[in-house]
């Protein structure tokens, strides 16, 4: 099917031609034209008078399933948060609630622009089948912990579903999914698990997701265990051979930079998170100074307390300002770069984040034609500081609508809601 998206203001996120206003043609999966061309002859139009056309965004880190925990643990440190209150109720969690959470969480994600997550979480088949069914691209992990060293990791239990998720869902959903493999953390894994898991990412040339630097005390704690930084110890262990996405990296030490632009590995912000739970404030626009790419982030809905990457896109500009007291440190379309070409980047996906001929049809249409939104003189900065989530009304990926006029077209949000407040009487009861 051919779409013809006219009369549209094009953040195009192309460096060549940043903003074009005219329109979009999409043949079958991928992007025809941008600006006009009179030989593109349309199945479909659609006039978008009114409204500004852009990629659509990534989030590049998140744990999907954890949006049936929102509001569940609120004002605690990392710790207190992570090892008191949510590793306890996690491991009540069934696959089904898997399931039906990352359903809800892909509900959440279209309704507010986001065409392809980076999950890490466990019993993750339920999440591979809510992106499938969703139509929204995901990579997604199972996160690794290992407390103990054994003489062998041949059958343990987490690589093993690691792998069988491997098997079973790498390039489904006509490529869409696509699975990572990830240590948790430095702090959750011996250093051997680690070796275990470089050496396996390395023999399936799988990407890497894992979180780095956090807190100042997974910093500390580190370095008095092993005599190094948790970017150090991850590189002595084997792993940044393959592509690699490291939340959060709010310590990095001079050197652990300079690894990260040497490896080229992927830094995700996730301002909201790293506030909330008082882990301080990245240096982003120092790493991204220093050649490094950084994208955005929500993390999970347990942490922050939405998966609302406007919010972040909005935060990431201010924050890094305030603290520098710089007003051109992210500019709006260096805070628009990271949730689109950048998340894009982090999680391989090579067609995507840029709106030109040859690309996918990943994008979405915002509508501008309100008051809060009017009048305007710089699309970048309306996107960036004035629009909300809710004034997204389309999301389209690979040239199929997934909502179209605040409609969802592929999940049935009415059960899906049904299901989750279920969930939450159950979970309610251990609380
Ligand atoms: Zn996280």
């Amino acid at each position: 099917m051919n779409i013809l998206i006219k009369n549209a203001v094009i953040i195009t996120m192309d460096s060549e031609s940043p903003i074009v206003k005219g329109d979009i043609g999409i043949k079958g999966q991928t992007i025809s034209f941008v600006g006009k061309d009179n030989t593109f002859t349309p199945d479909r139009i659609i006039d978008a008078k009114g409204n500004i056309v852009m990629p659509g965004l990534v989030n590049a880190h998140t744990h999907t399933p954890m949006s049936l925990l929102r509001s569940y643990a609120d004002d605690l440190n990392l710790q207190q948060w992570l090892f008191d209150k949510i590793f306890p109720i996690e491991d009540t969690f069934t696959e089904d609630d898997i399931y039906w959470a990352s359903m809800l969480s892909c509900v959440e994600m279209i309704q507010s622009g986001t065409i392809a997550f980076a999950d890490m979480y466990f019993l993750n088949k339920g999440t591979a089948k809510a992106a499938i069914q969703s139509g929204m691209r995901a990579n997604i992990c199972r996160g690794l912990q290992c407390f103990e060293d054994k003489p062998s990791f041949e059958d343990d239990e987490r690589m093993c579903e690691a792998l069988e998720l491997y098997r079973e869902f790498d390039g489904s959903g006509d490529g869409r999914v696509k699975i990572d493999l990830s240590p948790h953390a430095v702090y959750t894994n011996t250093p051997k698990y680690l070796e275990y898991i470089a050496n396996m990412a390395g023999k399936l040339g799988a990407g890497v997701h894992t979180h780095i630097s956090e807190t100042f005390v997974e910093n500390e704690e580190c370095i008095k265990k092993h005599g190094m930084t948790p970017t150090a110890l991850l590189d002595s262990a084997g792993f940044f051979k393959t592509r690699t996405i490291a939340a959060h990296c709010v310590y990095l030490t001079d050197e652990d930079v300079n690894i990260f632009r040497e490896k080229d590995i992927n830094i995700v912000h996730n301002p909201t998170s790293n506030l909330k739970l008082a882990s301080g404030i990245a240096p982003v626009g120092k790493y991204m100074q220093a050649g490094i790419n950084v994208a955005l982030g929500t993390d999970g809905a347990a942490s922050n307390n939405n998966l609302n990457m406007f919010e972040e896109i909005h935060l990431a500009a201010l924050l890094q300002k305030g603290v520098n007291k710089n007003p051109t440190d992210i500019s709006a379309e260096d805070a628009l770069k990271m949730a689109t070409i950048n998340g894009a980047k982090a999680l391989g996906l090579k067609n995507t984040g840029v709106l030109k001929a040859g690309n996918n049809a990943d994008l979405i249409i915002i509508n501008i034609d309100k008051p809060h939104l009017t009048p305007y003189y710089n699309a970048h900065a309306l996107v960036a500081y004035s629009v909300q989530a809710s004034d997204v009304e389309s999301v389209m990926v690979g040239g199929k609508f997934l909502m179209e006029k605040g409609q969802i077209k592929t999940l049935d949000v009415e059960q899906i809601t049904y299901e989750i407040k279920k969930k939450g009487d159950r979970i309610r009861c251990h609380m």
